[in-house]
């Protein structure tokens, strides 16, 4: 190991940075961010540091450097981009034992600059010595998007028990294994899911169950919406609680792509449904939830796309409430918007769609649906449906006076591999949709802005184009 990182605490001392230009600005906003005294030395000062100069936030010396304004400092940067003053700055620090980082330079410097993911008081600081500043922010860049943004939260509720816990859990394994249980549990994931208030009276409850010796344990669901089938469409906090579950319970939608991102020793338990045949029933769902939830399991139910958007997500989180089990919920893309940005088709435009309208389509429901307002123009339809239903959809539309010429589109799969998207119109969607022999999960999206998923494909698109502004029959 070439360097050691450490991390300093630099309230309140003095810290000199030579140069005045948009690189030594942002060293002293990090400066001032860690509540440090900054003296910039530099003849001509960058508009920021001019306002910080004029708020008297910074001190400014206006001429050359001179090795004894080094004098009480802690810590200098050296970031002009003259080599013969940075190593000056160097060699002043080098004499009086005061690190210096040079800004690109890493021959000069006796101290390196991290890369920084800042939760504080959590902070991760990436530096690969030198060799790739661009390599550390890359990996700074993965850290970001794996680190739950309320992860100094957390840090700091725990920092808040601390105290307490030394003095109920004296025994400072029992207290380790307290904490490792605490922070992979429900006080972790509803802190970083901001429910603080949860988070601190599962807490407690916890630390007066470890103190009286209780096992304290609890299970927790998180409802979590798989998106369209891209993994990429996961959202962070899915992603990370994927990776901290026991279980996994998921539907038929759920892609395996998806399924993958889950923790490698995760239980997976399939609860789809075949095609109308119900495999596991609702009520079995039901069942499977509260009894690995009830051993004190984090369970992941993956609904596919958005769990509260045609997924039975209320139901569940009725029964799990009743059961008093923490639930949280995280939403997911829903196939229809999934659907639209893969077939680059927009759901509402200027002049053609002022209005969306997500509607099932299936089973008994479809008869009561208010046709008529789903039939006129101006707005975009877009149909979960099974893929049966399609010539019921379109004949209701048709009957109560949607015109032929309406745009259609059908997209099958939707961001998938093997996704399809199938352009006509009210009157030829159907045998276009036989011809191309769709299969589910498909869509219907009914409104003028479907004419364009014809023109984004281009020539690999099946269906021909459709003139646009066309809803008068
Ligand atoms: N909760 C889900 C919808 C469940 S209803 C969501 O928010 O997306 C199931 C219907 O969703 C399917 O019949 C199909 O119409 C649609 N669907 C789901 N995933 C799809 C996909 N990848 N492509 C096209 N349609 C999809």
């Amino acid at each position: 190991m070439d360097y050691l990182p450490v991390f300093l605490d630099l309230r309140g001392r003095l810290v000199l940075v030579v140069g005045g230009g948009a690189v030594a600005s942002r060293k002293v906003e990090l400066l001032l961010q860690a509540q440090a005294r900054v003296r910039v030395v530099a003849p001509q000062l960058h508009p920021e540091l001019v306002r910080h100069r004029d708020a008297g936030r910074i001190e400014h010396h206006g001429g050359e450097f001179e090795p004894q304004q080094l004098q009480g400092a802690a810590f200098a940067i050296a970031a002009t981009d003259q080599r013969e003053i940075n190593h000056a700055v160097a060699a002043a620090g080098a004499a009086r034992a005061v690190f210096v980082n040079v800004v690109d330079d890493v021959g000069a410097s006796s101290a390196l600059m991290p890369a920084i993911v800042d939760r504080s008081p959590l902070i991760v600081a990436v530096g690969t010595g030198g060799h790739s500043p661009v390599l550390a922010r890359r990996v700074r860049a993965q850290l970001e998007a794996l680190l739950p943004e309320r992860l100094g939260e957390l840090a700091r509720l725990a920092g808040r028990a601390r105290e307490r816990a030394r003095l109920l859990l004296p025994d400072i394994d029992q207290r380790r294994r307290f904490w490792e249980r605490l922070l992979a549990g429900s006080v972790a994931s509803q802190a970083l899911a901001g429910r603080a208030q949860e988070a601190q009276r599962l807490l407690d409850d916890a630390l007066q169950a470890a103190a009286s010796g209780a096992p304290g344990a609890r299970g927790e669901v998180y409802l979590i919406g798989a998106g369209p089938g891209d993994p990429d469409l996961l959202t962070l906090r899915a992603q990370q609680l994927l990776q901290q579950c026991d279980v996994v319970l998921y539907d038929r939608l759920v892609s395996a792509a998806v399924l993958a991102r889950a923790r490698r020793d995760a239980e997976r338990v399939f609860v789809g449904k075949e095609s109308g045949r119900h495999r596991v029933t609702q009520e079995r769902i039901h069942a499977l939830l509260l009894e690995h939830a009830g051993r004190g399991m984090r369970v992941a139910r993956l609904k596919g796309g958005d769990p509260f958007i045609f997924g039975r997500g209320g139901e569940e989180i009725d029964v799990l409430a009743r059961a008093g089990i923490t639930v949280i919920v995280v939403p997911g893309i829903t196939a229809a918007l999934g659907a639209a940005a893969a077939a680059v088709l927009p759901l509402t435009q200027r002049g053609q769609a002022q209005s969306v309208t997500f509607v099932t389509a299936t089973g008994e429901g479809a008869q009561a649906l208010d046709w008529r307002s789903l039939a006129a123009p101006l707005q975009t339809v877009v149909f979960y449906m099974g893929v049966a239903q399609l010539p019921r959809i379109v004949a209701h539309l048709r009957a109560h006076d949607a015109p032929a010429t309406r745009p259609a589109a059908i997209v099958e799969r939707a961001t998938l591999p093997e996704q399809r998207v199938i352009a006509g119109c009210l009157d030829d969607i159907v045998q276009r949709a036989q011809g191309a022999q769709v299969q589910a999960p498909a869509l219907l999206i009914v409104g003028d802005v479907a004419a364009r998923a014809a023109h984004a494909h281009g020539q690999q698109f099946i269906g021909s184009l459709v003139p646009t502004g066309s809803t008068k029959a």
